[in-house]
């Protein structure tokens, strides 16, 4: 890809000259209280040309794993010296989910399913349409990060969308624990960058609402590696970190596919044998669901040989409950 020679980049009504660094609050809307919300944007340029990479956090609020992730990669100045291009950073998207806990905005919408959003229509939608209108068309590529659900542990994982080469290219170059293909959901930021031919990879990894160290190392590892892939990384980059065998043998970052649900075949207190980032194999033990009055109790075996891509933390599970995350190791497309 060849980039054009650098230029001014203009955020809102603020002009970012090649090699200089600067914070923009782009305005969403106010608060009931009168509050003003901004969303701040960090943009770090170089004054070598090179890709505009869009790092963010916080699409979803209570995804806190991502949002500490691109905070402490600005901490660490890691784009205050960039041999080429810009990074523009954001670590919270919903500034709004963020202050509730929430991973929607207040009035129970979801900025992910919000694009491309309008300046006429709800909360979700304004903060859709503020990325949409003001920072995706500066962009040539973007990794988002996320965490994982709501009591759900998702192991550290980049999903591309199967249809993009080259969302394909950058999340190998990324090289997280895991990777798997997930087509893109109407609405979604991913889907909105398609349409506008920004590629957008997503790393998901631990568990809302609960700050998990090594799900942030390894987004700030993969970043590291994926910015070095494009000449914007000029230190030593991190070695992959692989998952083991179901042997506990061999260290391999894994590529997924098949990935499907275990769910509960009964309802009761739930505790999993084996978790995120685990290999499993077929009919192995990986959960139990026993009855609180002690009249029964359900074994929870592994579907495939594979591995656990999240599990379920909730103590208490109703039949059908989702309980393991798990997919099939394959070849990358
Ligand atoms: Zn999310």
């Amino acid at each position: 890809m060849k980039y054009p020679e650098v230029v001014p980049m203009v955020l809102g009504d603020t002009v970012i000259p090649p090699g200089s660094a600067k914070t923009v609050d782009l305005q969403i809307a106010r608060l009931l209280s009168g509050t003003e919300i901004h969303m701040p944007v960090h943009v770090f340029r170089s004054e070598k040309p090179g890709p505009t990479v869009l790092l963010s956090g916080g699409l979803h609020g209570d995804e806190v794993n991502g949002i500490e992730a691109v905070r402490r990669m600005m901490s660490l100045r890691l784009f205050n010296d960039l041999p080429c291009g810009t990074v523009v950073a954001i670590p919270i998207i919903n500034v709004y989910g963020f202050l509730f806990f929430s991973r929607e905005v207040p009035d129970g919408k979801d900025v992910n399913r919000s694009f491309p959003g309008s300046t006429q229509g709800s909360l979700a939608s304004l903060v859709a349409h503020t990325l949409t209108d003001k920072v995706l068309p500066h962009i040539d590529l973007a990794l988002d990060f996320h965490t994982g659900g709501a009591s759900r542990t998702n192991s550290p994982q980049v999903r591309y969308d199967p249809e993009d080469p080259d969302a394909i290219r950058y999340a190998r170059a990324f090289g997280a624990p895991m990777s798997m293909a997930s087509s893109l959901i109407p609405g979604s930021l991913r889907a909105q960058g398609r349409s506008m031919g920004v590629p957008i990879i997503v790393y998901e990894g631990g568990e809302s609402m609960r700050l998990e160290e090594s799900a942030v190392k390894d987004a700030i590892r993969g970043t590291k590696r994926l910015l070095s892939s494009l000449g914007m990384y000029a230190h030593k980059t991190p070695k992959v970190r692989g998952l083991k065998d179901r042997h506990g043998k061999g260290s391999a970052p894994r590529h997924l596919s098949q990935t499907t649900w275990v769910r509960a075949e009964a309802s009761g207190l739930f505790s999993f044998e084996r978790e995120s980032g685990q290999a499993i194999a077929e009919g192995e033990l990986i959960g139990r669901i026993r009855n609180p009055y002690d009249s029964y109790s359900v074994k929870v075996f592994a579907p495939f040989d594979g591995f656990i891509i999240g599990h379920n933390n909730m103590p208490l599970v109703h039949r059908g409950d989702a309980l393991f995350h798990v997919g099939r190791e394959s070849d990358w497309p």
